[in-house]
């Protein structure tokens, strides 16, 4: 079951107070528009009843989905009660990841829900950036965002966008596979330590690797 509660907020904008739902946990396979509205990112968005101001509240949030078996810890805190459930969900086969933001969340609901390899993904959209640079077709500082869109047929989909335009990707995971297998230990991770997975812990091990040679 999903469990929300009602809680009091405060408007950035005008400064006062009203109330909102908040959930604690969200259950994809029971509640399927929850599920969708955490996949959209809907479920963060709010309203102030009293300035009409439209904005993205995010709060801790633990997201199952039994049906692809991983569990997304939205929380920009390590420490929560998730920890004491951690062993029997790594020991069902469960992925467990914690998610610093909204994006980060809602990302990673479609790379798992696609059936792709987070870790792959991230190595992918590094590489992308690499590309992106080398190529001269922008600047580092440029880049707004990289994101994955899709995966499809042995290939993911992934966008470099800047402000003005940006470009689209398409990897073959097997040559990504192919740049893990060099070195398996470096992309290793534990589901029980539910870890971060994104775009700084990818730039990590790259920079962290460096450092020691
Ligand atoms: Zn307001």
């Amino acid at each position: 079951m999903s469990d929300s509660r009602i809680v009091k907020y405060t408007c950035p904008y005008c400064g006062r107070e009203f109330e909102m739902e908040i959930y604690d946990t969200v259950n994809a396979v029971q509640e399927p528009d929850l599920k969708e509205r955490c996949a959209s990112g809907d479920l963060f968005k709010t309203s102030c009843p009293h300035c009409k101001q439209d904005f993205m509240v995010q709060y801790p949030l633990v997201y199952i989905d039994q049906a692809n078996k991983f569990v997304l810890w939205l929380s920009t805190s390590e420490h929560g009660e998730i920890g004491k459930i951690t062993k029997p969900l790594v020991q069902n086969g469960y992925r467990l990841r914690r998610c610093l933001t909204i994006r980060e969340f809602t990302e990673k609901i479609s790379i798992f829900e696609d059936g792709a390899d987070d870790v792959l993904v991230e190595l992918a959209k590094y590489d992308c950036f690499i590309e992106f640079v080398d190529n001269k077709k922008g600047k580092p500082e440029d880049i707004t965002s990289i994101e994955y869109q899709r995966y499809e047929n042995g290939l993911l989909k992934i966008n470099v966008r800047t402000d003005d335009q940006g470009m689209s990707f398409l990897i073959p995971v097997s040559i990504v596979e192919e740049e893990m297998e060099q070195d398996p230990e470096l992309y290793a991770i534990r589901d029980d330590e539910i870890p971060v997975v994104n775009d700084e812990w990818i730039r990590s091990l790259f920079t962290e690797s460096a450092g020691q040679a």
